[in-house]
C-alpha cells in the first residue's frame, strides 16, 4: 500500500512546565507598582500558588506540541463506533462565538436575550420535525444525561396514573449507558437477547413485558449498527400492556430525515447533539443530549422551559407536572447554537444525504473488509458495522493487537470489545464527512494490517511504532494514574 500517514518525523519531547519553568522568566511585563506594601496588601502579595517561572515562548511551545500528540476529526479519520466522530465544520464555532451569543449571560432579563431564546425554541422545532416527536427539552447536557431525564419522565407518567411499574427491559444490544441510567432512576433492568440476527423479536418482548414493567430502552439503529426492523411490533406489544418505548437516538446520524420516530411508536427519545448534529465532542466537553417526547409526555418536561406569546419569548415554570429541573440554567447553550448553525447550514435534504452517505460508507467498508475479517452479521448496516478478530484469533493476533497497529498507518483505532454480544468486537462508524479516498485507505491498511497478522504477526503484536507512546499498561492507567508526569 501507499505510504501510511502515521505520525513521523518531528515529534520533540516535552518536559512539564515545573520542570521548563526558571525563576525570573516571565511572559508579561505588569506595571510598576504605585502603591507602598502596608498590613492591608501585604498578605494579597505573599508567596501564592507554586507555579512555574515561564516565557510567553515556553508557554506556547509548551501547549502547541503537546496538542501536536493529540488525534481529533481535524486531524484524520476517526472510526470510533458509535461515538460519530464526523468532520465538525469551523462555521459552526464561528456562529457561536458571535459577540451577541458569547457574551450572553443567563441573568439577563429575557427582554435582553431574545435572540438566543427565539434560536433555543427554534431549535427544538427543528428537532420536533427532524424526529417526528412532538416535544423536546434542551436542557440534558449528555446522550446519558437525556436517558436519565428520560427514565424520569417515564416515571412520572406511570406516577400520573396511579401505576407503580418497577421494571425497564433493556435488549443486550443497547447501549452501556442505558441500564446505568434506569438504575439511577430507581428502576430493574431486565436483560433481553437479541436474535440470531442481532435485532428484537416481539415474541421474546411480549414474554417479559408484564404489568410491572416500565417500558423497554431500545437503542436504534442498535449497537451492531442494524435497524430494529420489528420495531412497530415491539412498540405495539409495549403500549398494550401499559408500558412506554424509550428509544436511545445517539445513532440517529443512520435516519435522520428518514424515520419517523414518533410513527414507529417510540414516546421518549434522546439526541446526542454532540455526535449527529455536529459539535465538537470527547475529552469531556460540554455535550447536549436533548429529549424529545410524544404530546402524552409533554406535560413533564423540566423547566424552565423556552415558550413564545406573541411574538415574544420568555422563560417558563409554569408547568405543575414539570420532573424539575436537571441542569442549571438551560443547559450547554454554546452546544445548541452549533447545531443549530448545523441544521441551517445543511437544510433538510442535505441532513438527509449526510444519514445516506454515513450508511453508503459503513456498508461500503462492510463489504470490501468481510472476506478479510469476520462479520457476525453479514446484512446490511445502518451507518456502523461490526466485526470480530475470530479469523485472526488463528494467529493469536487480537482485536487489540490490530487497532494499535492502525494507529501506525495514521488512523485513530476503532471502537473495540463493544458491544459486548460480539467476541473481540471492532465497531467501525466512518460517519459521512469521509472522502472515498479516506476511506479506501482505511480499508487497505486493515486488509495490510490482516496480512501482517499472518505473515509477520510481531509487528502486529508490537505496534504502535510510529506513536509517541507504546503500549501502555491500560489496567494500571485506569487503576493508578500517575498525572504528574
Ligand atoms: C454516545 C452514546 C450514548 C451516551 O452519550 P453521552 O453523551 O456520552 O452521555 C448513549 N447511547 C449511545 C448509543 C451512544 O452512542
Amino acid at each position: 500500500m501507499k505510504d501510511s500517514q502515521g505520525t513521523s518525523g518531528l515529534i520533540l519531547n516535552e518536559p512539564l512546565l515545573w520542570e521548563k519553568g526558571k525563576p525570573g522568566r516571565h511572559g508579561f511585563s505588569f506595571p510598576r507598582r504605585d502603591v507602598e506594601i502596608n498590613e492591608l496588601n501585604e498578605n494579597l502579595i505573599g508567596e501564592g500558588p507554586d507555579f512555574p517561572d515561564l516565557s510567553e515562548v515556553d508557554v506556547v511551545r509548551h501547549y502547541t506540541r503537546l496538542s501536536q500528540w493529540n488525534f481529533g476529526a481535524d486531524t484524520g479519520m476517526y472510526p470510533l463506533g458509535s461515538c460519530t466522530m464526523k468532520y465538525n465544520p469551523k462555521t459552526n464555532e464561528k456562529q457561536a462565538n458571535l459577540p451577541g451569543f458569547a457574551k450572553a449571560h443567563p441573568f439577563l432579563s429575557s427582554g435582553l436575550s431574545q435572540g438566543v431564546l427565539k434560536l433555543m425554541f427554534d431549535l427544538k422545532g427543528f428537532l420536533s420535525e427532524i424526529t417526528g416527536m412532538d416535544a423536546v427539552t434542551l436542557q440534558p447536557a449528555a446522550g446519558a444525561h437525556g436517558e436519565f431525564a428520560g427514565m424520569l419522565l417515564i416515571h412520572a407518567f406511570h406516577k400520573s396514573k396511579g401505576m407503580k411499574r418497577t421494571k425497564i427491559i433493556i435488549p443486550d444490544t443497547a447501549h452501556g449507558t442505558n441500564p446505568a441510567s434506569a438504575s439511577l432512576c430507581g428502576f430493574r433492568s431486565i436483560p433481553l437477547k437479541s436474535n440470531e440476527d442481532g435485532i428484537l423479536s416481539p415474541e421474546a418482548v411480549s414474554e417479559i413485558m408484564d404489568a410491572e414493567t416500565a417500558g423497554i430502552m431500545v437503542t436504534n439503529p442498535n449497537t451492531l449498527g442494524l435497524f430494529e426492523d420489528n420495531i412497530r411490533e415491539v412498540t405495539d406489544i409495549v403500549h398494550k400492556r401499559g408500558g412506554l418505548v424509550y428509544c436511545d437516538g445517539a445513532n440517529m446520524n443512520a435516519v435522520m430525515g428518514i424515520v419517523d420516530m414518533g410513527e414507529i411508536g417510540i414516546d421518549v427519545l434522546h439526541l446526542n447533539l454532540h455526535k449527529t448534529f455536529s459539535t465538537p465532542h470527547g475529552g469531556g466537553g460540554p455535550g447536549s443530549g436533548p429529549v424529545c417526547v410524544g404530546k402524552h409526555l409533554e406535560p413533564f418536561l423540566p423547566i424552565p422551559r423556552v415558550v413564545q406569546t406573541n411574538g415574544k419569548y420568555s422563560l417558563s415554570e409554569d408547568f405543575p407536572d414539570s420532573i424539575g429541573k436537571i441542569h442549571a440554567f438551560y443547559g450547554n447553550v454554546g452546544v445548541m447554537i452549533k447545531a443549530y448553525s448545523y441544521i441551517l447550514s445543511m437544510g433538510p435534504e442535505n441532513l438527509k444525504k449526510a444519514s445516506q452517505l454515513a450508511v453508503l460508507n459503513a456498508n461500503y467498508i462492510k463489504e470490501k473488509l468481510k472476506k478479510i475479517f469476520h462479520l457476525p452479521h453479514d446484512k446490511p448496516c445502518m451507518h456502523e458495522c461490526v466485526f470480530s478478530d475470530k479469523f485472526q484469533k488463528n494467529n493469536k493476533i487480537t482485536t487489540h493487537d490490530m487497532v494499535k497497529r492502525l494507529m501506525d498507518y495514521g488512523f485513530h483505532p476503532p471502537t473495540i470489545y463493544f458491544p459486548l454480544v460480539v467476541n473481540g468486537a471492532m465497531m467501525i462508524e466512518p460517519t459521512e464527512t469521509e472522502s472515498k479516498e479516506d476511506i479506501d485507505f482505511f480499508i487497505e491498511a486493515l486488509a495490510a494490517i490482516a496480512d501482517e497478522a499472518q505473515n509477520n504477526p510481531d509487528r502486529v503484536r508490537n505496534a504502535p511504532q510510529k506513536c509517541k507512546v507504546r503500549r501502555l499498561d491500560e489496567t494500571a492507567a485506569a487503576r493508578r494514574p500517575c498525572l504528574s508526569g
